[in-house]
């Protein structure tokens, strides 16, 4: 296990492959791939964690970004895995992927599965509580996946100063079945509020928090862990020119909230946690005890550009 005293902000990349569209209309395949960590664009080497290539598995991201926050989430600590990008660049993909099917299933179902073997092959002295909670964050304004009456929830603090969102379901769950249809409900429910689900989902950010809690029964000892699981907005700049009113407000947001998320990040000594109602909720499981992995996606026929990252940046200034 990492060791607890050490906060861990790991940032990745996944580079989706060219899609026929993009083939078709000649799009070229740009990045050089050196090693696991670094990709050269346009002649200038990006530094990373880890760097995944366009043929990389489901599994293989999984092994490599989640597998071990996991671990940590089981053992006690709080832990966010963040999917950043443009639209379309493979976020739900990595987040989600196909729910359904062995091979393609994203990182959520992986963890859930991870965390529901982890818990058959403890033994019964020790008691797990697992619960999950799925909402958005659009416009600024928290909307509860699982109860569609609740579409403006607020952020308070628990009496230990700890953020959460109140009122937002908290569903009780027992297999990884079960979670898989809490998913696939707050997916539904998504959808019928929506008109047109492509263009919502790039300009609202999706939280599924997993809650997990145990207690041995003869020593009383209790752990608990949280894992903030996000598909966060497009990350593309809304043009400023013909935007008005609704779309306006919805740029701005956008990109409020992705760059306070990125000051949180980069903040070293004030941390500005208070700039949006994502960081706000996010406060306890970023810094700290904490296991954060940001993973960045791109589309490959694009040159990289790190506009909020600073991490990334840092990073890529190595060189
Ligand atoms: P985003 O959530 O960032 O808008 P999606 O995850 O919906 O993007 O991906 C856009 C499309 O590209 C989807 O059809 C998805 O299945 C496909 N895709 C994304 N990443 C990959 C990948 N690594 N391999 C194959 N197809 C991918
Ligand atoms: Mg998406």
């Amino acid at each position: 296990m990492a060791d607890p005293a050490e906060c861990t902000i790991k940032v990745m990349c996944r580079f989706r492959p060219l899609n026929s569209s993009e083939v078709t209309r000649g799009d070229k395949y740009i990045p050089k791939f050196q090693g696991e960590d670094s990709v050269v664009i346009g002649g200038k080497p990006y530094v990373f964690d880890r760097v995944f290539q366009s043929n990389t598995s489901q599994e293989q991201v999984y092994t490599a970004c989640a597998q071990q926050i996991v671990k940590d989430v089981l053992g006690g600590y709080n832990g966010t895995i963040f999917a950043y990008g443009q639209t379309s660049s493979g976020k739900t993909h990595t987040m989600e992927g196909n729910l359904h099917d062995t091979d393609g299933m994203g990182i959520i179902p992986r963890i859930v599965q991870d965390i529901f073997n982890y818990i058959y092959s403890m033994d019964e002295n020790l008691e797990f509580h697992i619960k999950v909670s799925y909402f958005e964050i659009y416009l600024d304004k928290i909307r509860d996946l699982l109860d569609v009456s609740k579409t403006n929830l607020s952020v308070h603090e628990d009496k230990n100063r700890v953020p959460y969102v109140k009122g937002c379901t908290e569903r009780f769950v027992s297999s990884p079945e079960e979670v898989m249809d809490t998913i696939d409900e707050g997916k539904s429910n998504r959808h019928v509020a929506v008109t047109n689900m492509n263009e919502h989902s790039s300009r609202s950010h999706s939280i599924f928090l997993i809650n997990v809690k145990q207690e041995n029964t003869q020593t009383e000892q209790k752990l608990s862990g949280k894992l903030y699981l996000v598909d966060l907005a497009g990350s593309e700049k809304v043009s400023k020119t013909g935007a008005e009113g609704a779309v306006l407000d919805e740029a701005k947001n956008i990109n409020k909230s992705l760059s306070s998320l990125g000051n949180v990040i980069s903040a070293l000594a004030y941390v500005p946690y208070r700039d949006s109602k994502m960081t706000r909720i996010l406060q306890d499981s970023l810094g700290g005890n904490c296991r954060t992995t940001i993973l960045c996606h791109f589309v490959c026929s694009h040159h990289l550009y790190c506009d909020w990252v600073c991490v990334c940046r840092a990073k890529t200034i190595k060189n």
